[in-house]
């Protein structure tokens, strides 16, 4: 099996590192509520896409509500 000849350091793994943060996601207000969500998908928070309903959005719980 291949084996690196030497020791990579911490200097050089962090420079090969430096391209691999993660990117913001792409994310576009809603034309009917203004709410965010990801481009070609229904919205979510009221249910459009394409300016009509696609369906109805349950009421949001409070989260951890018992
Ligand atoms: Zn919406």
């Amino acid at each position: 099996m291949a084996v690196p000849k030497r020791k990579l350091s911490h200097s050089r793994k962090g420079s090969r590192r430096a391209h691999h943060a993660i990117g913001k996601p792409n994310l576009r207000p809603c034309p009917n509520c203004g709410s965010y969500g990801l481009p070609h998908r229904v919205c979510t928070a009221c249910g459009y896409y394409k300016g009509r309903q696609v369906f109805i959005p349950r009421a949001r719980k409070a989260k951890k509500e018992e």
